[in-house]
């Protein structure tokens, strides 16, 4: 991919400024980054990611290939760069403050939305159980790599229905790992993003992580510094911005508790109790 369809390929749509902050009010959450490629989430959410860690939720990266196809240098193999590049990773999420990367392995440029690779998702997500999963957006119509939209549109596979429903992938219960629910996916270089990530006070920490992939960005790292911070803040209006096709898969626990501690008061209280406890939501 050259460097032009690179930069757009990640620019977020851009359908206004507004931030909306529902979620990093609500957590901290257990998240969990899957995405094809070394370097993806750093180009279009790598200030979402840093301010989640801020904000004290534990991040998980899942990366289905180690992006070993990314070079025009003719001396390295695939086993070199794909090395470099999960190096590359490693210290992209040390700077972030996430907590564990994982690698599929899959061969770069060859993933395919699969059972096989719906299963490793539905595994990992059973295991590391996150609330919100952050991915690319499989079904955007532009251009796009394959690879991004075989992870999204497996990432979606995975979980709705096959990660909650435990006949799915049965052996996973055998192993101990029960049935999950996510409640949020967010879906990166969407066409159409309705949800948007205020990252002022972390861009400086998005550019550090861009800057961990050398074998990808080019120029020198204060160009790369310059023209990202410039695209992040034409993106949201003057303010940096990351945006995202927003999908809630169910609502947040919390509030299925408190809505069942309302149920279950309900036969004691008296009908004028009631204009209060709406009032309270
Ligand atoms: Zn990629």
């Amino acid at each position: 991919m050259g460097i032009l369809e690179r930069v757009r390929s990640f620019l977020p749509g851009n359908n206004g400024p507004t931030a909306n902050d529902e979620l990093e009010k609500d957590g901290p959450h257990t998240g969990m980054v899957i995405v094809a490629h070394p370097d993806d989430a750093e180009f279009m959410f790598g200030g979402t990611v840093a301010k989640f860690c801020a904000l004290g939720w534990t991040m998980y990266y899942v990366l289905a290939t180690s992006g070993d196809k990314g070079t025009h240098d003719e001396e390295l193999s695939h086993q070199e760069l794909a090395a470099i590049r999960e190096q590359e990773q490693r210290d992209a999420c040390d700077v972030l403050g996430v907590k564990e990367v994982i690698f599929l392995g899959h061969p770069d440029g060859f993933l395919k939305p699969d059972e096989e690779l719906r299963g490793e998702i539905v595994r990992l997500l059973r295991q590391y159980r996150p609330d919100v999963v952050l991915t690319w957006d499989g079904f955007r119509q532009g251009f796009n790599h394959s690879d991004h939209r075989a992870i999204g549109i497996a990432v979606r596979d995975a979980i709705y229905p096959a990660v909650r429903d435990h006949l799915y992938y049965p052996s996973d219960k055998e192993d101990g790992l029960e049935a999950h629910k996510v409640n949020e996916m967010l879906m990166g270089g969407s066409d159409d993003p309705d949800y948007r990530v205020d990252i002022s006070d972390h861009l400086e920490t998005k550019l550090k992580a861009i800057i961990c992939h050398k074998s990808q960005i080019g120029g020198t790292p204060e160009e790369v510094r310059k023209r990202w911070s410039a695209r992040m803040r034409s993106a949201g209006g003057g303010t940096p911005m990351e945006s995202f096709k927003r999908v809630s898969i169910r609502r947040p626990a919390r509030q299925q508790e408190s809505e069942k501690k309302e149920t279950d008061q309900k036969p004691a209280e008296s009908s004028e109790a009631q204009p209060a406890a709406s009032a309270q939501r």
